[in-house]
């Protein structure tokens, strides 16, 4: 059974329109046609050449990827320019490339929302919410960037962080069982924790924002020096995630949302297998 990459489209654009994407963005069909047909469909976070092989190896004829690729502009297809070549090779397998960012980032998929429930947050709510222009049937519900949300009792960051890992470590919330190491936090280990706001991807610039709606520790990713000395400085402490982990719950989500599509049924859904954080 077949459906076409404009179905699979349309269906994530249901929890995910295209026009919630940041305009700086670039989402959507970035490679193929939406005509084209689909058998099987591979989830990745970052559409590396490893990736494309991957796919093609795996006979999928869609890469649905968290990242575009062409995001910053191409100025040709030469097969020696090193960012024209993941393009050129899903060209040559024939193999198509759908994005959903920033769009993803606030659909009811999106990471920050997994990691807070993994963690047991209560009265949780959205940290920046977007104003929608758009006129679109989720009008009535908010969006946007990031979770905040309360421990049901408070809890020593130490304990609390222990205890997290060791969640990230069961099955449920990444498809695939990848590696804590790059894991760092900084903050005083005994101090307890009440509230905390998690922002996937790379959240840095959430933490004055964190820091105003009074959390006690920001999860995120890519967090750098001077944002997590600010952070210390106004009581907060900080976990990062790296990008990959922070973001990957999303590749579950996403594969838990399309696998349960009756359209969809038939189809074989994959989550990348290799597609991991560049650190070692
Ligand atoms: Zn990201």
């Amino acid at each position: 059974m077949a459906v076409t990459v404009g179905l699979v489209a349309q269906i994530i654009e249901r929890i995910a329109p295209k026009s919630w994407a940041e305009d700086w963005d670039n989402v959507g069909l970035l490679v193929g046609s939406g005509s084209a047909t689909v058998e099987r469909i591979l989830i990745t976070l970052d559409g590396t050449l490893d990736v494309v092989e991957e796919a093609k190896a795996c006979g999928a004829q869609l890469i649905v990827a968290h990242h575009p690729i062409i995001f910053r502009p191409l100025k040709n297809l030469r097969s020696d320019n090193s960012a024209a070549q993941v393009p050129l090779r899903l060209l040559h397998h024939q193999i198509g490339y759908y994005a959903a960012h920033t769009n993803l980032d606030q659909s009811i998929v999106s990471s920050s929302q997994s990691l807070g429930e993994v963690m047991g947050l209560e009265k949780m709510e959205i940290l920046e919410r977007t104003n929608d222009q758009m006129p679109s049937r989720s009008l009535d519900e908010p969006r946007g960037y990031g979770v905040s949300g309360y421990l049901p009792q408070p809890e020593k960051l130490g304990i609390l962080w222990e205890r997290f890992l060791g969640q990230l470590s069961q099955p449920g919330i990444y498809a695939q069982h990848y590696d804590l190491a790059g894991v760092r936090l900084a903050g005083q280990l005994e101090k307890e924790v009440r509230k905390v706001v998690i922002v996937n991807g790379s959240g840095g610039r959430f933490v004055p924002k964190a820091l105003f709606k009074g959390a006690d520790l920001i999860i995120t990713g890519d967090v750098d020096h001077h944002a997590v000395l600010d952070a210390l400085e106004g009581g907060m402490a900080v976990g990062d995630l790296g990008h990959f982990l922070s973001e990957a719950p999303m590749l579950q989500a996403l594969y838990q949302y399309l696998s349960a599509e009756k359209s969809l049924q038939g189809i074989e859904i994959l989550v990348s297998s290799i597609n991991r954080t560049p650190w070692i």
